[in-house]
């Protein structure tokens, strides 16, 4: 990639009006959480049927250790990395107007970016599937399983979207909102393959927005719609971009 691509990315970004951030696993993958497609990711160990809210409320005993070790164990871990702190960065200095995630890893929160959509949900919550009462997850033990409601003794699902499951129409409204209302999205570390979050840079696009892509690979956005594509490490490229900006 030249020089000249970050550059051109870095004026359109200074140019913008309102500009958002779409982001998806691959900005976590330096903070160590790998993503779930692929050899190594959680789908090559784990049949994404477990995963399934109906198969979960059959089996929650199968299914809520594996829920443990890959939400709470492994993403309780993981810190933000240098991408998360420089897009809470571009926020602090009146760059970025908003992130929409599909991550549910409350990285972006941690790094210290307050608007945050989360498209997903996230791991901070959980909700009883009989009372329907939200719990903080780490009021939650999680020593015997499955997890259980305090209020209750219903089984607590974690509140972020479990396959078969639709996004919350708040979250899918703030998020198409914020959209509507950017002239430019960065995409960074999504193929953006999930939908209906992958439509998100579509809309800024068909407002007449401009679309900067971050990623190791190329996705559908780079051969259809991106406007300036920056091949890399989400967290060498965001900061670099981030620093042409804002000097
Ligand atoms: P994906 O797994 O389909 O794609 C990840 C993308 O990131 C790929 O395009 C890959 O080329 C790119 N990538 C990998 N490492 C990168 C790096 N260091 N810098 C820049 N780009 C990099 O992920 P997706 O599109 O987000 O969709 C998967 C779904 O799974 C989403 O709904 C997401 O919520 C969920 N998920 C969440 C987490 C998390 O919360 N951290 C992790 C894995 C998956
Ligand atoms: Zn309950």
């Amino acid at each position: 990639m030249s020089n000249h691509a970050l550059e051109n990315a870095a004026r359109a970004l200074k140019n913008a009006r309102c500009a958002m951030a779409f982001t998806g696993a691959g900005i976590s993958v330096e903070s160590g959480i790998p993503p779930f497609r692929g050899p190594g990711g959680v789908w090559s160990k784990h049949d994404p049927e477990k995963f399934e809210k109906g198969y979960f409320k059959r089996h929650p005993d199968e299914v809520w250790p594996l829920l443990k070790e890959i939400f709470f164990d492994m993403i309780g871990r993981a810190q933000p990395n240098p991408a998360h702190f420089a897009l809470a960065e571009l926020e602090y200095r009146g760059k970025l107007a908003g992130i929409v995630t599909q991550n549910i890893d409350s990285l972006h929160q941690a790094a210290g970016s307050t608007v945050v959509h989360e498209y997903h949900g996230s791991t901070r919550r959980m909700q009883c599937m009989k009372c329907r009462m939200f719990f903080d997850s780490h009021s939650i033990p999680l020593d015997k399983l499955p997890a259980s409601c305090p209020a209750c003794g219903g089984l607590l699902k974690p509140d972020f979207v479990f396959f078969g499951e639709g996004v919350s129409s708040e979250v899918h409204r703030a998020a198409t909102d914020l959209a509507k209302q950017s002239d430019l999205c960065l995409i960074i570390g999504t193929g953006g393959q999930v939908m209906p979050a992958g439509r998100i840079p579509y809309i800024v696009k068909k407002h007449g927005g401009t679309l900067i892509e971050i990623n190791l690979h190329d996705t559908d956005y780079s051969y259809t719609t991106s406007d300036y594509f920056l091949q890399g490490k989400a967290g060498t490229m965001l900061p670099k971009l981030t620093q042409l900006t804002l000097e």
